[in-house]
């Protein structure tokens, strides 16, 4: 089995971004994804400081137990380092970043995460996700109040309920080891995919373009395609039985590959710390600054929020529904009164008689019944006057009806 292009990384700032915030790292061992936040600078700060930090694990550990401890090591390590960039450059607070990464020792993967970045696996034509969002709308689904498909549309779908940043010294960190076998292709990726490109479209890319950085650039493409409004970051590791490391350069990608900026901007007002909580698109700005990313006040709040949302639409439907059926009766009786002012003449019984209606029907529904019938027989009129009779005659009027009948009266056959 080749040893070569086994792992691929692939960062672009996407289609609507100003800036890439995301930052990647396909090494030896290690790979790693990571997704900054917070205000036009700390987003890239965030992501670039967690990835430099978390790429000195880059080696080989004796056992995977050792790798997982070390990873989770650099990622708590990060967290600090985060806080202690914040309380130097005050302009950063509020930042944070997502962190996805594996690490590989023989065998095994040695796997730690934290927010909305993912870790999937494709292994014997299946594609798994392995990590679990840390969002708060991930919760409702483990709760049961809403479904997977809700979620993938739901307006809060974006709202991290834990990241590193300067919010919580000690952050609850996914850690696990995985066995992993050749021919498994792990994907990291940041939600710039994630959440635009369908698992069926990654399942298809996996599992039709063997090279891994054809792969990643594929799915960085399909991204695009969907417009990609996020910044969007792709690492790719294919496992082989010849070797345990990646024989790829190791390459970093996104914010961390350029060199780190603390320029503070003077105009740019400081991001208070729920908006660490929001991708920055979504930030918002309040002065609460005890604020707990897991406690269950705010996660109430936001459920009670999410109610009330719900309840809104629902109500907004149901006037909408109410004034649609009222148009659609004020519509039918107006057309039906303005049917029931025509008049016609026709035949009933063989007689001659005066409609009041329109001649045609809706479907079983007549539109027109007798509104005179008169004495006159069909069989007493002129051939031709007969035709026309049954074929019905319009009238302006009900005197214009009265006068087509009293000519028809006058033209009877003795
Ligand atoms: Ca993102």
């Amino acid at each position: 089995m080749a040893t070569t292009g086994k792992s691929a990384a692939v960062s672009h700032v996407g289609k609507i971004r100003s800036n890439n915030q995301d930052s990647g790292y396909a090494g030896q061992y290690l790979f790693v994804v990571a997704d900054g936040m917070g205000g036009h600078a700390g987003g890239d700060v965030a992501s670039a400081i967690a990835v430099k930090r978390i790429t000195e694990t880059d080696r080989l550990y004796t056992s995977a137990n050792d790798a997982e401890f070390a990873l989770q090591a650099a990622l708590l390590a990060a967290n600090s380092l985060l806080a202690e960039t914040v309380f130097e450059h005050g302009e950063l607070t509020g930042m944070g970043t997502t962190v996805s990464a594996i690490l590989r020792v023989g065998d095994h993967v040695a796997l730690a995460h934290i927010g909305d970045s993912r870790v999937y696996l494709y292994r014997d034509g299946e594609l798994k996700q392995i990590t679990s969002d840390h969002t708060f709308v991930q919760r409702l689904v483990d709760s049961g109040r809403i479904t997977p498909e809700e979620a993938a549309v739901h307006p809060r779908r974006s709202v991290l309920m834990r990241v590193l940043g300067d919010v919580d010294a000690s952050p609850e960190i996914d850690t696990t080891v995985l066995e992993t076998k050749p021919g498994d292709r792990w994907l990291l990726c940041s939600d710039g995919l994630s959440s635009y490109v369908s698992e069926d479209k990654l399942l298809n890319t996996l599992s039709t373009v063997p090279a891994a950085q054809a792969a990643a650039d594929r799915l960085v493409k399909e991204s695009l395609d969907q417009g990609a409004p996020d910044n969007v970051t792709v690492v790719l590791v294919d496992i082989d039985d010849s070797d345990d490391s990646s024989t790829t350069p190791p390459l970093t990608v996104g914010s961390a590959a350029s060199p780190l900026v603390f320029e503070a901007d003077s105009v740019r007002r400081p991001l208070r710390l729920p908006s660490l909580l929001l991708h920055p698109l979504k930030a918002t700005q309040t002065d609460d600054s005890h604020f707990e990313p897991e406690s269950d006040e705010y996660l109430n709040a936001l459920i009670a929020e999410d109610r009330r949302r719900a309840l809104r639409r629902r109500i907004w439907w149901l006037v909408f529904i109410a004034i649609a059926v009222a148009a659609i009766t004020a519509a039918v009786i107006l057309g039906y009164q303005y049917t029931q002012r025509q008049y016609f003449v026709g035949v009933s019984d063989g007689r001659v008689a005066i409609f009041q209606g329109v001649q045609q029907d809706i479907g079983p529904i007549s539109l027109s019944h007798v509104y005179k019938q008169t004495t006159i027989d069909l069989d007493d009129l002129p051939l031709y006057q007969r035709d026309t009779v049954t074929a019905t005659i319009n009238a302006d009027s009900l005197a214009d009806a009265q006068r087509i009948v009293d000519q028809l009266s006058d033209d009877r056959q003795p």
